[in-house]
């Protein structure tokens, strides 16, 4: 086992590895593996083993400049949908508050959760708007 790890460590030497792209990509060839099963025709089998060969190759790859800008481009081109997504995440996981869009400047308030209806002061434009919590 020693060895093999050995061999392994050497293998990988100087090659790129894994990266946010590559586990994006991991994850397209999963859902698209098991939509090959359901889905008739043969579009998520060449989605699954083209994601396959494009993550192996970016994996091996002794490009690493070149793996890091796509990396790059991919973190920029999602910077949007990660950030909302992180967002979401850590909206559910707090219980205690609600959010509010502002109707009239779109700004997100926070409020305490549980106080019945409460009129609610925006913080940045400081319309007024009534809302249940
Ligand atoms: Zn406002």
């Amino acid at each position: 086992m020693g060895r093999f790890r050995d061999r392994l460590t050497r293998f990988m030497y100087g090659r790129y590895g894994v990266d946010q792209l590559n586990r994006f990509l991991m994850g397209i060839v999963m859902i698209s593996l098991v939509l090959s099963l359901f889905v008739p025709g043969r579009v998520f089998y060449w989605i699954t083993v083209l994601g396959i060969l494009l993550s192996y190759f970016r994996m091996f790859s002794k490009n690493i400049r070149s793996r890091s800008q796509e990396n790059n481009k991919y973190l920029q081109a999602t910077a949007g949908i990660r950030r909302s997504f992180s967002r979401m995440k850590s909206r559910s996981r707090d219980k205690s508050h609600c959010y509010f869009k502002c109707p009239s400047c779109r700004q997100t308030v926070r409020v305490p959760k549980g106080k019945g209806k409460i009129c609610i002061t925006c913080p940045k434009c400081g319309g007024e708007f009534v809302k249940r919590t």
